[in-house]
């Protein structure tokens, strides 16, 4: 089943178009990674296919319900509580963590399963500590984000995403903000999900992460997927700009 579908989805900002006309669908179980360069537009993409952003025109599926279809030109939203429904089938995780600074770790976690989709305080507290020790983060639950190292804060955000019982994962360069060794860890914990056979959807510029976790590469350039397939395939293009974008990083 297609867990999530893009179909001809396009956006601009002002003069600028950002995605043109971009199709992509994610599979229950697959890892997709996708690859370009500054400014092609992948946040976009995933701030779109989360709704953080309005497509202009174009669909958007989660596990075949559809949240906006093509109408005369123009993207359709559906009502607000089937959207609120959708939602509740993703988490995203972002590049500098976005935690709340003035929530311990636990309430960062549970405050959103919690009040958003009303479940047992105890319950979620139960699953929050669950998910912290499979972070290796079991100590730190009444710690704030402050006093937690860059790739503690990932984790804490992995966590917190996970708590909400996604289908799907997105994550727009969740290492970018850290070192070498804090990227390490994060880049773990997402192998680790995908042997779980989490479905996720995966900006980086990690490049050997990519080849070797994702199943499936997309690359985008100005707004566009250039190419998309297996790693090996990607990897091996004979494409001018792959080849050339791919070489930045030998
Ligand atoms: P990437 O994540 O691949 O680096 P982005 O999706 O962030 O690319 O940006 C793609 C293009 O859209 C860039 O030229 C960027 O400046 C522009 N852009 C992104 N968000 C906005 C916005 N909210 N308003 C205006 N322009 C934006
Ligand atoms: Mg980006």
């Amino acid at each position: 089943m297609n867990y999530l579908e893009m179909k001809h989805i396009k956006k601009h900002f002002d003069e600028l178009e950002v995605l043109k006309d971009i199709s992509l669908n994610v599979r229950e179980g697959q890892v997709v990674a996708i690859i370009g360069p500054s400014g092609s537009g992948k946040s976009t993409l995933l701030r779109c296919a989360t709704m953080l952003e309005k497509i202009d025109d174009g669909e958007l599926s989660y596990l075949g319900e559809r949240a906006a279809y093509s109408q005369n030109g123009e993207a359709v939203y559906e009502a607000p509580g089937k959207l609120k429904q959708l939602k509740s089938y993703y988490g995203l995780v972002f590049q500098n963590f976005n935690l709340f600074p003035h929530y311990s770790v636990m309430k960062n976690i549970c405050d959103a399963p919690i009040r958003v989709q009303k479940r047992e305080k105890k319950e979620v507290q139960e699953q929050a500590k669950v998910l912290l020790k499979k972070m290796g983060l079991e100590d730190k639950a009444d710690a704030y984000p402050y006093q937690l190292s860059g790739g503690q804060q990932q984790r804490v955000s992995i966590a917190r995403a996970l708590c909400m019982n996604p289908k799907i994962l997105f994550f727009d360069e969740p290492t970018s903000a850290l070192d070498p060794q804090l990227t390490g860890e994060i880049l773990k914990v997402i192998k680790d999900l995908a042997a779980e056979h989490m479905t996720m959807v995966i900006v980086t510029h990690e490049m050997n992460f990519a080849r070797n976790v994702a199943d499936h590469i997309v690359f985008m350039e100005n707004g566009v997927i250039v190419k998309e397939g297996a790693p090996e395939e990607l990897f091996t293009s004979d494409n001018q700009r792959i080849k050339e974008f791919l070489g930045k990083f030998q």
